[in-house]
């Protein structure tokens, strides 16, 4: 009940708060900030701005953090993990009022305050899941709950049971550097760092390079998408390097040296096998993918992006059969089960710009990806959901909460979403604001999108913009979502910026390097005022002066006189360095690396380049240098189906 005593007291002072501002404002004759959660963004309780449009919290319900609704949108599901045990399996009150011993917040009314799963005798519990159900806690939750300030032990161990948090920790992975985290709407948003070489570029080494970069800006996991090199060696490698989950869409190791069409159950559990040997956390399986849905995506603008999603339906087309991961569901689970690799279900049918947002085949998709969620739970496998992808402002919402409804509760895992699809070159831009809304409302992990989605390889910087971007995104929604503290370090950056204290500023700054070299790109004193309006414009020291806030509101913040900066570092003097652009000799060293992997002739086009219309010679390239997808007409067996 401890939880439940604090988070009461914690509402109440909160409530206090909102209702002195609230009529503070009334007071002023203008209207306050509704009182909706009242629940105070900031653990401080002189937070200033304490109100929150979103509602209050309901941690072990199925809202815990939650936007309100906008009418016509769906209800949260009224079902949860609890109501798809395995086979044998039942639930029983416990005596004990002890939390500790029992979970909380499920929905069987009349059973009791807190009860767990009792399993067939000689059951041994694997994943996080099981434990879960069965009333224990494990390391792995312990470290989530000190990881996320906000959540117990036993708030985590409820919520990974009700199937609405996951912990992808594959048991290899535990037995080398992994940090146990945790995906829900209970804990804070979460983002994901794509990376993996390429049949044209990059290899092991630069891709554990990148890991170690990604977890620097904070990329909570890292997918591995290798579709070329020593794929199983660059996996070992990155799985022994990281600190975070890693993920992987197994159907690419499936098909490389391998015709698609020669893909069988066996192959698929074999890889599927070694991989979770390997140590990998999640596996994006795109088992929702169901040959009545190709129909559906005949009117699209741009048919089926997901590479998983496209490969599957050929390989349903050719061989005139449903998804072979679809109907081998329970067999994929039992390889889940047995390393603890949480799913990862993907959306092969995610739409490919915004004309083909939330369209039939999307939705369908979806749909399926609930009754695989049902069909994994009583396998005993954790689970989270993948999203779109393309979809308009105005539609994210509704994408958002139906999952909540279809896949009752499950983590919402989405990519994205753009918003718009004008700006190659600034869609970790154009997605961070969709990946906002998505957080906001109901989206659990963020997938970045670099600069160089739709365009190329990402490089080092485009990994940092990108997890840079989708930080803010997460941080945004966590703050707006008011999960308690998510704004503590907001409003400490807020004193020091307007005590005009530059060196706590840059330390609380989330890229302190690139701070402190703008700043000092133009003025390396520190003093009360900055480059960009000056001394007699700065209202932030007119401020000061008005207010007799001293150095602002905080004894520590103040500073007796002006000093000057201390030089910039190396690292903060290439930050400045960098800000012009590549030079046009760095540009062209780049672009001939990539030529000459796919034998382009100097000032010609790539002869694999698609828009050469010489069919021939264009797969001729491709059998030789990139992978041998396209192998149907060797075997005459029919490339496309009437039906679409
Ligand atoms: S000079 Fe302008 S930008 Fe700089 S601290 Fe003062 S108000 Fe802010």
């Amino acid at each position: 009940m401890r939880d439940q005593d604090n988070g009461v007291r914690a509402r109440n002072r909160a409530r206090e708060t909102v209702s002195n501002h609230a009529s503070d404002a009334q007071d002023h004759g203008v209207a306050a900030l509704p009182l909706r959660g009242a629940m105070n963004p900031s653990t401080q309780a002189q937070g200033t701005s304490p109100g929150s449009f979103a509602h209050a919290s309901d941690v072990g319900g199925p809202l815990a953090f939650s936007s309100p609704d906008t009418p016509g949108m769906p209800a949260p599901s009224s079902k949860t993990a609890w109501d798809f045990l395995p086979d044998g399996w039942r639930i029983e009150a416990v005596e004990s009022a002890l939390h500790a011993e029992g979970c909380a917040g499920h929905n069987h009314p009349g059973i009791g305050p807190f009860i767990r799963a009792v399993a067939p005798a000689g059951f041994e519990p694997i994943t996080q899941l099981e434990f879960a159900r069965l009333g224990l806690v494990t390391a792995e939750m312990r470290r989530v709950a000190e990881r996320e300030g906000h959540l117990s032990p036993e708030q985590v161990r409820d919520e990974i049971a009700a199937g609405r948090m996951v912990i992808p920790a594959n048991k290899a992975h535990l037995g080398f550097s992994l940090d146990p985290m945790a995906i829900g709407r209970a804990s804070r948003t979460k983002i994901n760092a794509n990376m993996g070489a390429s049949p044209v570029s990059s290899g092991t080494e630069e891709e554990v390079e990148k890991l170690k970069w990604a977890e620097r800006w904070g990329a909570d996991t890292v997918m591995d998408l290798s579709t070329g090199g020593d794929l199983d060696a660059c996996r070992t490698a990155i799985i022994r390097a990281s600190t975070v989950p890693i993920g992987t869409v197994p159907i690419y190791s499936m098909i490389i040296g391998r015709k698609l069409e020669d893909l069988t159950i066996d192959v698929i559990l074999d890889t599927l096998e070694v991989q979770a040997l390997q140590g990998v956390d999640y596996f994006t399986i795109h088992a929702g993918v169901l040959r009545e849905h190709l129909s559906l995506i005949k009117d699209r603008l741009i048919g089926i992006v997901s590479r998983g999603g496209s490969l599957l339906a050929k390989w349903m087309l050719v061989h005139g059969k449903q998804n072979p991961m679809y109907d081998g569901w329970e067999q994929i689970c039992a390889v889940m089960r047995r390393h603890d690799v949480t799913f990862s279900i993907g959306d092969g049918l995610r739409p490919g710009g915004l004309a083909d947002a939330t369209d039939a085949a999307q939705l369908a998709e979806l749909s399926t990806l609930g009754e695989l969620t049902e069909r994994a739970w009583r396998m005993g496998v954790q689970v989270m959901i993948e999203g779109p992808g393309h979809v308009p402002f105005d539609q994210i919402e509704f994408n958002m909460k139906l999952e909540r409804t279809l896949c009752h509760g499950a983590p919402f895992y989405v990519l994205g979403p753009l918003v718009t699809d004008i700006f190659p070159g600034y869609d970790h831009i154009t997605s961070c604001i969709g990946a906002t809304a998505a957080a906001y409302h109901g989206a659990s992990m963020l997938c970045y999108v670099t600069p160089k989605e739709h365009l190329g390889l990402p490089k080092k910087d485009d990994v940092k913009q990108g997890c840079i971007a989708y930080k803010i995104a997460a941080h945004a929604a966590d703050v707006a979502l008011g999960i308690p503290g998510a704004r503590d370090r907001d409003d400490e950056l807020t004193k020091a910026r307007a005590a005009l204290n530059w060196q706590r500023h840059f330390e609380l700054s989330f890229d302190p390097d690139t701070a402190r070299a703008y700043h000092d790109e133009d003025l390396d004193v520190d003093t009360d005022f900055c480059a960009m309006c000056g001394h007699d414009w700065c209202s932030v020291r007119i401020s000061k002066e008005i207010v007799e806030f001293a150095s602002g509101k905080a004894e520590e913040y103040q500073r007796e006189k002006a000093v000057r900066s201390a030089a910039l570092t190396a690292e903060q003097q290439e930050i400045l360095a960098k800000r012009g652009v590549l030079s046009p000799e760095e540009i062209h060293r780049l672009a001939s690396k990539t030529r000459r992997a796919v034998g382009a002739d100097a000032g010609a086009k790539a002869s694999c380049h698609s828009d050469l219309v010489e069919a021939d010679d264009a797969q001729r390239v491709q059998k030789q240098k990139l992978v041998p997808l396209n192998t149907a007409p060797a075997h005459n067996l029919p490339t496309h189906d009437p039906v679409i």
